[in-house]
C-alpha cells in the first residue's frame, strides 16, 4: 500500500511508514484556562481521531504574545491531563515557528497575492462593504498605497476566489471570498503572522489528515482553505461541531466570562460536555474515572448522533 508521507515527518522520524492515516489536533490559544466550550473542541477531535486509531496532537497557539494570559498553557496542559485526554508526540508552540510562516509569506509573495495596505480600522469601518460589525476589506490599497502613507499590514488578495469544502458534520460550505471576506491580513501590522497563516503553515507541516473544531471557525476555515490552494498544501478534511451557546446567543468564551474547568472534578463537565455532542454517558459510568467515560465515548463515537447545526445552548 502506498502510504503518502509529508516532508516534516521524514525529517523528524525514523520509520516515515508510521506516518498516521489520521492524525488530528486540538489547538487552544493559551488567552486563559480552558472552559466548557473549548472542553466541546478537545473532546470532539480526540474522540473523532481515537474512533478512527489516529493520532490527537496538541498545538498551542501563542503566535501573538500579547494575547498570552501568563500560566494559561500550563492550565490548558493540565486541565486536559485531568480529564484524560492524552495527546501523542511532543506539544508544539507557535512561537517557535515564524521561519516557517516567513517563508510561507514569502511564497504567497513571489505569486504576487500580497499586497500592503495603510487603512486604520477607522477607514475600513467607514469604507466596509460588509455587515455591520463584520467588515469587509473593500480592496482600498490594492493598487498601491495612497501618497504619504505608510504601510502597516500586508493583505492577501482574494480577487475571483470562490472556495468551499465539504465539512463532515455541516456539509457542503462556500463562499465568495472577495464579497463575504475581503482581502485578510496574512501579516499584522506589529509583524505577527496572521492566524490564518500561522494554521495552515502548521497544519500542513504536522500532516494533520483531520481538523475537528467548533463551527465558529468556519469562516476562518474557507479563508484557510484558499491559502492552502495558493501554497499548494493538501486540504484536511474538515468536521466543525456545535459550539455551546449562551442565551444571548454568544459563545462561551473568556469574553462572555465562562468559568474555567474544574480540575479536581472532571466528571460532571465531561459528562454535560459529551452530553451535548449527543453521547450521554450511561449512568453507572458518570461516576467514574475519565479515562473510563472516555474509553466508552471512543467505542460510541459516531457522527450522525452529533446535531448537524452551527451553535446550541447547553441545558446545564
Ligand atoms: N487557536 C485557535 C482557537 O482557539 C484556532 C483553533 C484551530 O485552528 O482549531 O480558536
Amino acid at each position: 500500500m502506498f502510504i503518502r508521507v509529508h516532508p516534516w515527518f521524514q525529517v523528524f522520524s525514523s520509520n516515515p511508514m508510521t506516518q498516521a492515516l489520521y492524525r488530528g489536533r486540538f489547538a487552544p490559544s493559551p488567552t486563559g484556562p480552558l472552559h466548557f466550550g473549548s472542553l466541546i473542541s478537545a473532546l470532539g477531535s480526540y474522540l473523532d481521531a481515537k474512533a478512527q486509531g489516529g493520532e490527537w496532537w496538541l498545538r498551542i497557539d501563542d503566535l501573538d504574545p500579547p494575547r498570552v494570559a501568563q500560566g494559561a498553557t500550563d492550565a490548558i496542559l493540565r486541565a486536559l491531563e485531568a480529564y484524560g485526554l492524552a495527546w501523542d508526540g511532543a506539544v508544539q508552540y507557535q512561537r517557535h515557528r515564524s521561519e516557517a510562516y516567513a517563508a510561507a509569506l514569502a511564497e504567497l509573495q513571489r505569486l504576487g497575492m500580497v499586497y500592503a495596505c495603510a487603512c486604520s480600522r477607522r477607514e475600513i469601518a467607514d469604507s466596509s462593504i460588509g455587515r455591520p460589525g463584520a467588515p469587509v476589506y473593500p480592496g482600498t490599497c490594492r493598487a498601491g498605497l495612497a501618497p504619504g502613507k505608510a504601510a502597516c499590514a500586508l493583505r492577501v488578495d482574494t480577487r475571483g476566489a470562490h472556495v468551499g469544502f465539504e465539512d463532515r458534520l455541516q456539509g457542503t460550505v462556500r463562499q465568495d471570498l472577495e464579497r463575504e471576506a475581503g482581502d485578510f491580513i496574512v501579516q499584522r501590522a506589529d509583524g505577527l503572522f496572521a492566524y490564518q497563516l500561522a494554521a495552515v503553515v502548521d497544519d500542513s507541516e504536522l500532516g494533520v489528515t483531520d481538523i475537528v473544531r467548533g463551527a465558529d471557525l468556519l469562516d476562518s476555515t474557507l479563508r484557510q482553505v484558499f491559502l492552502q490552494r495558493l501554497l499548494k498544501l493538501p486540504m484536511p478534511r474538515y468536521l466543525h461541531l456545535p459550539v455551546a451557546v449562551n442565551a444571548l446567543g454568544e459563545k462561551l468564551s473568556k469574553q462572555t466570562l465562562a468559568p474555567p474547568l474544574d480540575i479536581a472534578h472532571p466528571q460532571p463537565a465531561l459528562v454535560q460536555a459529551l452530553s451535548f455532542l449527543n453521547h450521554p454517558p450511561p449512568q453507572a459510568l458518570q461516576g467514574a474515572k475519565p479515562q473510563e467515560i472516555l474509553a466508552w465515548a471512543v467505542q460510541s463515537w459516531s457522527i450522525a448522533r452529533i446535531p448537524a447545526v452551527r451553535s446550541i445552548e447547553p441545558q446545564i
